[in-house]
């Protein structure tokens, strides 16, 4: 099972995540803890690209502050 959520994951459906962020009723910030990595999910364009710095100089642009990820176990 834990290589077909890898396969999920690479694919972008990730298999559970939770919602670090919520920015607007259509836009988040969610972390699946099965690739342990965040991503920028949009409801409109249907997608899932993974979080990286444009992502939150836009959103702290917009004035929200933006969360460290939750610490990984080890
Ligand atoms: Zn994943």
């Amino acid at each position: 099972m834990r290589i077909l959520n890898k396969i999920k994951c690479a694919l972008g459906f990730h298999p559970s995540y939770m919602v670090l962020q919520q920015f607007s009723p259509g836009t988040r910030r969610i972390y699946c803890p099965h690739c342990m990595k965040d991503y920028a999910m949009n409801d409109y364009e249907r997608i899932s690209v993974p979080w990286d710095c444009s992502f939150q100089e836009f959103y702290e642009g917009l004035g929200h502050v933006i969360k460290p990820l939750p610490a990984r176990k080890p």
